[in-house]
């Protein structure tokens, strides 16, 4: 609308001082009844009219936040019969094809910001509006030689459709890129630019290819965390929503542990923060070394980690929160003197993925047996289930669903 209401404004004014002052011709066909100064009035008149409509348009669009068809139609129609009425008024009629060259703009202007559709219908009103004008000069005496001017018009049609074909393509072109760059603020890498589909090497390309480029750098800078070398919390998100839609897909179970490491506070004053982080590195490593290569591994907390498990249900999470117990009690840090071990509570929870949220329930669930673990002793993994109170005394399920050293399912 901004292009618009600039365009016809300025070329509106610039022809009525050049004609008015003798610059250019202004012996148009209306010129014998007319005169040469009053079409010039008219189309001031009509200049002014214009920018008016502008106005109003730009209100209407700001007041409803969006163009419906109508007002993409108003705006077009109004567009093309400002330009034909004008070198009906002003134009000697062997330059007519300059109001070809003026709607050039407003067809681009129509791809750009409305489409196709209306593009077909914008050229197709530019090609009656044309035919129109020339009909109506040659009744009046004009001369004119109608195939002349229909070569002319085709020309105009094929230059410009390429010209608007080529321009559309780099629209989404830049589009793709736009949504490529939006997923990844949302820590989403998973697209790849697809430069395969571009002929000729230009500054998209390259945009396209130096994202690809950063595109794993960018992954772990913003997915992992750098002290442990484990995923964040974002990126155990961003994982989890792609291991759960392949759950519920496959009709799947999902677990999460959730894992705190035990009076990791007497880590820190024993040996003081720096010990400690090293410490948080060596649990990063060794929950990635006891995981599958399909689990993910997350630092959630300080010293609190996550581990989703794709395809695991309860039974199964056990088994895996009983290896991670056991690597926990047999491993030599060594940041710590030989004879220290660390131990760590583990709290499970597994669902059948049936919706968006199994992750989540899962993770809090997690949690809350993790509190009902350290209740019961620590160095332990207790498995969520309905009835568990994190927050009480622990009741008769608690040999039910907890493990120590060894795995007891008794369900
Ligand atoms: P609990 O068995 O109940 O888990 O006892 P805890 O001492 O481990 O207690 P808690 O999990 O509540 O506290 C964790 C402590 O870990 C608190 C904080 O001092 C320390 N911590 C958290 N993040 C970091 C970190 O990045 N580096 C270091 N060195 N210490 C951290
Ligand atoms: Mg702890
Ligand atoms: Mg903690």
């Amino acid at each position: 609308m901004r292009y618009r209401a600039i365009l016809l404004p300025l070329v509106g004014f610039s022809a009525v001082t050049l004609k008015w002052f003798g610059v250019v011709s202004s012996t148009s066909v209306m010129a014998p009844r007319l005169g040469t100064r009053t079409p010039l009035l008219i189309l001031l008149g009509m200049v002014v009219l214009y920018t008016a409509y502008q106005r109003l348009v730009s209100w209407h669009l700001r007041r409803t936040g969006r163009a419906s068809v109508g007002v993409v139609m108003a705006v077009n129609a109004a567009d093309l019969i400002c330009l034909f009425v004008a070198a009906a008024l002003v134009s000697p009629a062997d330059h007519y094809e300059r109001t070809l060259v003026l709607s050039m703009f407003t067809v681009l202007f129509t791809q750009m910001f409305f489409g196709w559709t209306a593009t077909f219908i914008h050229l197709a009103l530019v090609a009656i509006g044309y035919i129109s004008l020339v009909a109506w000069a040659k009744d009046n005496g004009a001369p004119i030689v109608p195939a002349e001017e229909l070569w002319t018009l085709a020309l105009f049609a094929m230059g410009l459709l390429v010209y608007v074909g080529l321009q559309g393509q780099v629209v989404a072109r830049t589009r793709s890129l736009v949504e490529i760059f939006h997923r990844a603020q949302d820590g989403d890498f998973s697209a790849r630019y697809d430069e395969s589909e571009d002929q000729m090497p230009d500054p998209i390309t390259k945009i396209g290819r130096a994202y690809n480029k950063m595109r794993a750098d960018l992954e772990a800078i913003v997915l992992t965390d750098p002290l442990s070398g484990c995923f964040n919390r974002r990126g155990l998100n961003q994982l989890a929503e792609r291991e759960v839609s392949r759950a519920i897909r496959g009709k799947k179970h999902i677990a999460v542990l959730a894992i705190d490491v035990d009076h990791f506070k007497k880590i820190n004053d024993e040996f003081g923060h720096l010990t400690g982080d090293e410490v948080i590195r060596e649990v990063g490593a060794l929950l990635r070394e006891t995981a599958r290569e399909v689990d993910v591994v997350a630092r959630i907390g300080g010293e609190e980690f996550a581990i989703l498990a794709p395809d695991s249900n309860d039974e199964g999470a056990l088994i895996l929160a009983e290896r991670v117990l056991s690597a926990f009690r047999a491993h030599q840090f060594k940041s710590l003197p030989p004879e220290r071990r660390i131990t760590a509570s583990v709290g499970v929870s597994a669902a059948p993925a049936r919706d968006d949220d199994v992750a989540k329930t899962n993770l809090a669930r997690a949690d809350e047996a993790l509190y009902v673990a350290k209740r019961n002793g620590r160095d332990r993994a207790e498995r969520w289930h309905a009835g568990m109170r994190a927050f009480e005394a622990a009741d008769g399920a608690k040999a039910r669903n907890s493990v120590q050293g060894m795995i007891r399912i008794t369900e």
